[in-house]
């Protein structure tokens, strides 16, 4: 397929070498960035989309995907598809969703989970809103770029699910990093709290699969001094989506609200910043309750 890619970072750089790879004709633009191996560049944004049969874009919020979409829209093919893997809010995902249905293309929302590691072995999640003869045109595409794909309703219904989803995944991971350091002023050892808990029902994926505590349980960034991963400042950015998603919906989620406030003063006012989501737990461990 002839692919249009918009924006060549962390994420989208790996993403776009792996459609090269697998054979796709990929050509990119990102004002910044490095081309990807087997991908080419271009000048300018419309110059990259110019006669691509999809053109993905994966930015860094959704004033620049409004923007970007702008300036993309007009320069697509008839009957081309939008396919935004970004982790925008959910209005911004609407809107250009309507934009380029207006101008003859259709638009899915595709947000990913499984970060820097997932992009670049091929193993992402995607979320996907959006109509289903462009879920169909684009899942070949998204099978090489990740190992599932669930289609999970209209515009919008992708960036619903992941923030819903990061707003689950912020919650449980305080909660397991706050029991971890109750645990430790209690006395109890950290391999027994993980052998009951991981077995009993306070376990979630942050225990099992991704446990704050370094040496216990499987591999994760606690074993690598909290490197990322999945850095705080980008669970931040997930929980201010969900917040700013529940103010428009008029949904009550005390729990996210207050995960997002102890994610913000973590990265904004502590050490958090550059440091997995997980480290969490060192920051527990030093405080009391004053
Ligand atoms: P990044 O900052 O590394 O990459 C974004 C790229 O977009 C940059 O290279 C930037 O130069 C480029 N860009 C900005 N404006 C542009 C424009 N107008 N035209 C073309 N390119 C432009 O960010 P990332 O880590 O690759 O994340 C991308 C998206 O994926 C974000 O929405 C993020 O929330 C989401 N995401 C990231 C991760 C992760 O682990 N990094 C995981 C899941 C989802």
């Amino acid at each position: 397929m002839q692919i249009g890619f918009i924006g060549l970072g962390n994420m989208g750089a790996p993403m776009a070498a792996n459609l090269a790879a697998a054979g796709h004709a990929v050509t990119g633009f990102d004002p910044v960035a490095p081309p990807p191996e087997g991908v080419a560049m271009a000048a300018d944004a419309a110059a990259a989309v110019t006669g691509a049969e999809v053109v993905i874009t994966m930015l860094p919020d959704g004033a620049i995907l409004r923007a970007a979409a702008a300036a993309l829209i007009p320069a697509m093919s008839p009957g081309a598809v939008l396919l935004d893997c970004s982790t925008v809010d959910v209005d911004s995902a609407r809107a250009v969703a309507a934009k380029a249905e207006a101008a003859g293309l259709s638009a899915l929302d595709a947000p990913v989970s499984g970060g820097i590691t997932g992009a670049a072995a091929g193993t992402l999640t995607f979320m996907v809103g959006g109509p289903d003869p462009a879920f169909a045109r684009v899942a070949p595409l998204l099978a090489v770029m990740g190992s599932k794909a669930v289609h999970c309703g209209g515009a919008g219904a992708g960036q619903s699910a992941k923030i819903c989803n990061n707003m689950i995944l912020g919650v449980t991971m305080i909660a397991t990093c706050e029991a971890f350091a109750l645990a430790d002023k209690l006395g109890l050892d950290r391999q027994k709290m993980f052998d009951v808990v991981s077995t009993s029902s306070g376990y979630s994926w942050s225990m099992n699969a991704y446990c704050p505590a370094p040496g216990i349980g499987p591999q994760s960034p606690a074993d690598n001094g909290y490197r990322p991963g999945f850095a705080a400042e980008l669970m931040l950015k997930d929980l201010r989506l969900s917040q700013q998603a529940a103010e428009g919906a008029d949904a009550d989620t005390p729990m996210g609200a207050l995960a997002a406030r102890l994610y913000e003063t973590f990265v904004e006012t502590e050490d958090g910043r550059g440091r997995d989501f997980s480290a969490m737990l060192p920051r527990f461990e030093r405080r009391g309750r004053g």
